[in-house]
């Protein structure tokens, strides 16, 4: 029988990592059983980033075990939690065991939306999901019935408690980038690394794409570079999928969507940017790099949504501007070639100087821009759905679980 395991919020905005927890509870359970036992791989599943309390990257973790009994699941994600968790300030563990994950809406729900957690104690108890722990049973519910059927991505985490974390050769990560993107991605920003992160927490880094294989190449010629025991996961994930903007809901803390002419553009606090389209305050953030928003004319806009002073604000995510630069001129008259001059009456026009009254149209000259609003990769929130994933959606699926996706 498959039971499903569900763990979220074990850490602290400085130490720890859920996905750790993960780790260790893999290799605990696999030291007595098969690997045919963990059904494809564990999943990282981002959740609505604009929920007020996560600690980062609102991250959850879950797996599929083919064991009998759920509550040996439960035991081993407890004693997991319990072992590697950091229950400081507002860190609240939970922990679910299903029989089933295709409740897919409760994932959508999550990703787009905020639960109170009454509401998913309600739902856990009508479908027989046993639970147990704090705020953090909403995203591992959540976890556990993703729906990612059509489009996942894969991230490779390595793990190591060393501090300070061990340094990667910038141009091993950009040679690696070169040879394997866009079958990895978001390595690297022009000259900044974007695979290791800066906290407390045990990721040394983590390689991003839909190629397992590709994932395992770049990720074994770092590990022969650092002076670290070699110990990964790879993770099934809706990370870069763009899931997050696939429903909009337009209230607060969820993913709000605009679009219209722009009315006013303000230069605020920072150097930051508020562009009002349709009586809507757009802000966008200096160091996202929007590049064309202070000239566009029209904008299409998504982001996370926050009560503002009169309505809800938008902080900008991504979208297009459109630049609109059009120009209006009179004709040459076609008999002597001097200026045409307005009539009064619509339509017509006439020449100073030979008199010739004529029909002739206005000429027109009419110059647009349609810009792509791309964060920076630095500032690139994990659902963001990059361009050179465009084409690559379900790709995962082509391949089988290679053999060193845990180790
Ligand atoms: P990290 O990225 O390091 O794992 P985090 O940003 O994931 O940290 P958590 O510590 O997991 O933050 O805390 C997020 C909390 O928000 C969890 O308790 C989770 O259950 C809850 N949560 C996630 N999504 C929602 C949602 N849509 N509605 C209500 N609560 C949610």
């Amino acid at each position: 029988m498959i039971t499903w395991i569900g763990i979220d919020d074990t850490d602290t905005y400085d130490k720890g990592c859920t996905t750790y927890v993960m780790y260790n509870m893999l290799k605990e359970f696999l030291k007595t059983r098969g690997e045919w036992r963990i059904i494809n791989y564990p999943r990282l599943i981002r959740l609505n980033p604009n929920v007020p309390f996560k600690t980062r990257g609102n991250a959850a973790v879950s797996v599929g075990l083919n064991i009998d009994d759920p509550r040996e699941a439960l035991e081993l994600a407890e004693w997991a939690v319990d072992a590697f968790s950091h229950k400081v300030g507002k860190t609240s563990p939970g922990i679910v065991v299903s029989t089933s994950n295709n409740e897919h809406w409760i994932y959508w729900k999550a990703l787009t939306d905020v639960i109170p957690l009454n509401t998913a104690i309600r739902w856990m108890n009508k479908l027989g999901v046993i639970y147990k722990g704090g705020r953090g049973v909403i995203g591992a519910l959540a976890s556990v019935m993703a729906d990612l059927n059509l489009d996942s991505t894969l991230e490779l985490l390595a793990y190591s408690e060393l501090t300070p974390k061990p340094s990667i050769p910038i141009n091993l990560i950009k040679k690696l980038n070169d040879s394997t993107s866009p079958l990895t991605f978001e390595n690297m920003d022009d000259e900044y690394v974007l695979i290791q992160p800066h906290g407390n927490d045990p990721v040394v880094f983590g390689i991003r794409g839909d190629s397992p294989h590709h994932i395992i190449h770049f990720a074994s010629m770092l590990m022969s570079e650092i002076d670290v025991e070699p110990r990964w996961l790879i993770y099934l994930t809706n990370q870069a999928t763009g899931h997050h903007v696939s429903s909009i809901v337009n209230k607060p803390y969820t993913i709000g969507y605009v679009e219209g002419s722009v009315n006013d553009v303000k230069l605020v606090e920072g150097g930051n940017i508020e562009v009002n389209v349709n009586s809507t305050p757009v802000f966008s953030y200096r160091h996202y790099g929007f590049k064309s928003i202070d000239k566009a004319t029209y904008l299409i806009a998504y982001g996370g949504f926050k009560p503002g002073i009169n309505n809800l604000d938008l902080y900008m995510e991504g979208g297009f501007a459109l630049i609109i630069k059009g120009t209006v001129k009179n004709p040459k008259c076609p008999r002597c070639g001097s200026g045409l001059e307005s009539t009064g009456r619509v339509g017509l026009l006439k020449c100073p100087k030979c008199g010739l009254i004529t029909g002739l149209p206005k000429l027109m000259n009419y110059a647009s821009e349609f810009l792509l609003e791309e964060p920076r990769g630095s500032e690139v929130r994990h659902l963001h759905k990059p361009i050179v994933r465009v084409g690559l959606e379900g790709l995962v699926k082509a391949f089988n679980r290679p053999s060193l996706w845990i180790i």
